[in-house]
């Protein structure tokens, strides 16, 4: 079995890491994270599953990241997201399991975001040998296809020069998520077609590594079923035609899974079998956060309207302590990530060796 290094993981190691994922067919949780409580919670219910896991940042989450009270809010974009991988790097080694970081969709206005953090991810590869982030996604799926992929192809250029990789979007995966994507789309363009796939194949497979968000009826958040049908077998078809016509092995492409908040559960295990590697989770990590202060508040009301209660005289300074709550909120995460190690069959599947955590196992 692959071993890798606890830690963030890139270049080589995150190819391995993808195959592994690809040959035992599971698939790790790509949650996005909006500050250290986040962040740190999902690095947790790793360490717990003994799995590897992939952290990413939506623009928006990077900005609040940095902090909502920041003025230049491109900045905010950016340095929010750098700081977030350095914490992770200077962490995730301590959990002893692999850590891929993720940018998560870009929208053509999104561009110069990401070619600020691959200016960024250019210097740190200069003092450390190995980029910040493992892979940016470029989400050019509202444009029209030929210029999808040139975009793309321009990222790519820059980013393989770095060890990182990119993922991009074809077809419209519906629903709504930090102001990409519409539920207006017409139900033909929720499902990739495999030509596409297979011209951005022939352009992308030559310049470096890449992975594609295909849309097969997913949408982003939580919608009321029934709207849309996931369709598993167009990530297979997409998979037959490209292995077919450039005469490649089974599953040749790297593909994610967006929308998985509140999918059924054998579509995703379906999806496992067709080189699904990566299932975004964002909606429901964030209900599994609200969810648990919000109990955490509704039992200790008294606490979040006065420091002392009025009729006891009891302090309390324990049960305000933002600790006390934000931890809930952490557990929750938790709590909603083992049940995506499980869907996902991810769980006990870490590669990292040699870790602290492992030496003492
Ligand atoms: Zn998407």
């Amino acid at each position: 079995m692959t071993a890798l290094k606890p830690g963030v993981v890139t270049g080589k190691d995150y190819l391995a890491l993808v195959k592994a994922c690809k040959d035992g067919k599971y698939a790790l949780p790509a949650v996005n994270v909006t500050g250290t409580n986040t962040v740190n919670a999902v690095m947790e219910a790793a360490a717990k599953n003994k799995a590897d896991i992939i952290i990413q940042l939506s623009n928006g989450g990077a900005e609040f990241y940095a902090g909502k009270g920041m003025s230049d809010s491109f900045q905010a974009k950016v340095l929010g997201a750098v700081s977030a991988a350095q914490h992770v790097h200077l962490l995730a080694e301590q959990y002893g399991i692999c850590v891929v970081l993720h940018t998560d969709h870009a929208n053509k206005k999104l561009v110069p975001w990401v070619e600020a953090l691959l200016t960024h991810g250019e210097a740190y590869y200069k003092a450390h040998g190995k980029p910040l982030f493992t892979s940016h996604m470029i989400d050019l799926s509202e444009e029209p296809l030929q210029e999808n992929i040139e975009i793309s192809a321009r990222i790519l250029e820059r980013a393989a020069k770095i060890d990182m990789c990119i993922e991009i979007e074809l077809g419209c995966t519906g629903g709504e998520e930090d102001g990409v994507g519409s539920d207006e789309i017409d139900n033909a363009k929720l499902y990739t077609q495999p030509e596409d796939v297979l011209q951005a194949y022939d352009v992308l497979s030559k310049i470096g590594n890449f992975s594609v968000a295909a849309s097969f009826g997913n949408v982003h958040g939580v919608y009321k079923p029934g709207n849309v049908q996931l369709r598993p077998d167009i990530l297979k078809n997409s998979q037959a035609l490209v292995q077919k016509e450039r005469s490649l092995s089974p599953n040749p492409l790297d593909l994610v899974f967006h929308g998985g908040s509140g999918s059924e559960k054998d579509k995703i295990a379906e999806s496992l079998n067709y080189g699904v590697f990566k299932m975004n989770i964002d909606t429901d990590t964030q209900f599994a956060f609200a969810e648990s202060v919000g109990a955490y508040v509704e039992k200790n009301m008294t606490a979040f309207k006065h420091q002392i209660d009025p009729a006891s005289g009891k302090p309390y300074k324990k049960e305000y302590d933002p600790r006390a709550w934000l931890r809930e909120g952490e557990k929750g995460i938790v709590n909603r990530l083992n049940e995506a190690f499980a869907d996902l069959k991810s769980a006990g599947k870490s590669l990292a060796q040699g870790s602290a955590n492992s030496k003492a196992a």
